[in-house]
This record gives C-alpha cells, sequence and structure tokens, in this order.
C-alpha cells in the first residue's frame, strides 16, 4: 500500500506538558569522566510512562549498590518481557506485514555504546545492545546481522507476535488506516536513566516502534543521540514518541548538550520539544522527553498532554498544561 506521510499523523489534544524537578546541593568532583567523591550523590532512576516495576528492577540494583548500567538494562527488560506492554518486546504490535521487529540502545558512562534495530525474535533487545557494546567494535546492528549476533551469543529466536497482537493487526488490515492515537497505542516505548551511588549515569531505550509502521522502519530509539544519549560528565536524556521528529533534530543529544551549556533538565527538555516546535510539522505527535544531571535534579518536557514518567520515588510527573503553541 502506499505510505502518506501525512496520515502518520492523528488529531489530539495541543499544548505543552511540563513537570517539576528538585534540586540537590551535590558538587561535581571529576577526574576525567570519573566521579570520584559519591559524598553527596543523589542516585535516581527515571523512566518514561509509568512502568513502576521496570523502575523498580532498575532501582534494587543501584539501592543494592549496582550500577547504572546494570539497572537501566534490568529495567528495560521488564517490559520486553510483559506481553502486556504492547509497544516494547514480547506482545508489541507489528509493523504492517505482521512483523514485531524491536530497536533498542544503551550507553555507559564512559560513552560506550550499543544498539539493534529491525531486529526479530529476540525478546531481550536491550540485552543484545549492551553485548554490541560489550563485544563488537561496532554501535549498531541491523536485521538479519543484529539476530545472528543474537543466536551466536545464546539468544533463542521466539515467536514475537502473541495472539492478540495478531488479531488486532488482521482487524486492522481490513482497512489498512495508518492512524496513531497519541499516548496510546503508540508510545509506550521505555527509556531509563540510572545515576548510581558512585554517581556514573547510564541509559537504555527499547521498543517495537510504532505499530503498522512501514516495513523496515527504524525509529528514533536504537538510534544513540536521538532516541538516548549519556554523557557522564553533564547528563542524560532520552526520548519517546514519533521517532521520525527526535531522529531530525537528534533529541536527546540536543538535551544533554543544552544541560551542556547550563539549561535545567526541565529547561533542556523544553527547549528541545520547542525546536520541534520552530521546524517541524509538530500538530499531531507526542514528544516527551525525560532527563537528569550530574546534580541529580532531573526533568521532562512534553509535547502534548498525557506524557507521564517515573521516578525511583514512584513519582509520577503531574501534567501541568501550558499555553499552546499552535
Ligand atoms: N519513539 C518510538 C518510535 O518512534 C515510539 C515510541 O516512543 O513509542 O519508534
Amino acid at each position: 500500500m502506499s505510505f502518506s506521510r501525512r496520515s502518520f499523523f492523528s488529531k489530539s489534544f495541543l499544548g505543552l506538558v511540563g513537570t517539576s524537578f528538585f534540586s540537590s546541593t551535590w558538587c561535581p568532583k571529576t577526574e576525567g569522566q570519573k566521579v570520584v567523591s559519591n559524598k553527596t550523590v543523589r542516585p535516581i532512576v527515571i523512566s518514561t510512562w509509568t512502568n513502576h516495576e521496570a523502575n523498580n528492577a532498575a532501582w534494587n540494583i543501584i539501592s543494592a549498590n549496582g550500577t547504572a548500567i546494570d539497572a537501566v538494562e534490568a529495567g528495560a527488560r521488564v517490559p520486553e518481557l510483559d506481553a502486556a506492554d504492547r509497544s516494547v518486546g514480547y506482545g508489541g504490535r507489528p509493523d504492517r506485514e505482521g512483523y514485531v521487529t524491536l530497536d533498542a540502545c544503551i550507553m555507559d558512562e564512559n560513552g560506550d555504546a550499543g544498539g539493534v534495530c529491525f531486529l526479530q525474535g529476540i525478546k531481550h533487545p536491550v540485552s543484545v545492545a549492551r553485548l554490541v557494546m560489550e563485544k563488537t567494535p561496532h554501535v549498531l546492528l541491523a536485521g538479519q546481522g543484529a539476530l545472528q549476533f543474537a543466536l551466536e551469543n545464546g539468544f533463542k529466536q521466539e515467536n514475537l507476535l502473541t495472539n492478540i497482537s495478531k488479531k488486532e493487526w488482521e482487524d486492522w488490515k481490513k482497512t489498512a488506516q495508518y492512524h496513531p492515537v497519541i499516548n496510546i497505542e503508540q508510545h509506550d516505548t521505555i527509556g531509563i536513566l540510572a545515576m548510581d551511588k558512585a554517581g556514573n549515569l547510564s541509559g537504555a531505550c527499547t521498543t517495537s516502534g510504532l505499530a503498522y509502521k512501514m516495513h523496515g522502519r527504524v525509529g528514533d530509539s536504537p538510534i544513540i543521540g536521538a532516541g538516548l544519549y549519556v554523557d557522564n560528565e553533564i547528563g542524560a536524556a532520552t526520548a519517546t514518541g514519533m521517532g521520525e521528529a527526535v531522529l531530525k533534530s537528534l533529541g536527546s543529544f540536543l538535551v544533554v548538550e543544552l544541560m551542556r551549556q547550563g539549561l535545567s533538565p526541565n529547561e533542556a527538555c523544553k527547549e528541545a520539544v520547542m525546536r520541534i516546535v520552530k521546524k517541524q510539522a509538530y500538530k499531531n505527535i507526542q514528544i516527551g522527553y525525560i532527563a537528569i544531571n550530574k546534580q541529580g535534579e532531573f526533568g521532562s518536557f512534553a509535547l502534548q498532554p498525557g506524557f507521564q514518567f517515573v521516578t525511583n520515588q514512584n513519582r509520577v510527573s503531574k501534567e501541568r498544561l501550558s499555553k499552546s503553541y499552535l
């Protein structure tokens, strides 16, 4: 079927959402990229949407003196295995040909990164992404090559298309209309960021991408700088929402660079959203960023109402509508 860019977007609410952050007294003392003092480090886990179980899985690792990289991987694995989560891993909605294709990436405090995209049949793409980071000279493996790498490293190939996803896809095919519904059907991607007790930052992002996307479509989530970015000197950011808009603005990298210039996580997320508002068609899409900085402050900003995130304190963001930019 032909693909219309206009039909890519759906009508929804207008407006911008901001969320609050707390300040801390942490004073960074760094040597290269390593934190040498953890006296006032404020460890934190923050993740997109409201997956408390994922956030708790990550926080359990941090609170037991584990590392941020282990924490974000553990957190991301929770929705990957959850058939009820229809936007990530097993149970994710398929593309328009009926294939569940997965995108994921991970980045650590050393600036090392790994990702997989267009991966099929593997329940834990985030763990494959971590192995790409740790075992290969590359950052991103795609499709068949990513699958081969996963199988060589002991992952099992399984059918990820659940009965309910298959049934819905068969129903969708009757009209094959492509109308994503903001915040509901398409955007439960988990992006998760952590600072451990040593003050080190890591992040991960994993998704099955947009439901009924074109076969072969890859979004922002596995792309370092777009769906996720970590700079252990500055902070970390991750994105959810319409990946094309995030890709075109390298959103997560932008958020971190804005924090480098002195913006708070909230301000940086807002500025990155506003970059999309200024440069792209934005009215019918959702974009949500979350970010943390080295001071343990966190923040978020979303283009549309309805975006939420959760932290290890189980604080879910409260929506705060501000003026429409239309
Ligand atoms: N960003 C993801 C993508 O475009 C979708 C999402 O956030 O749910 O693939």
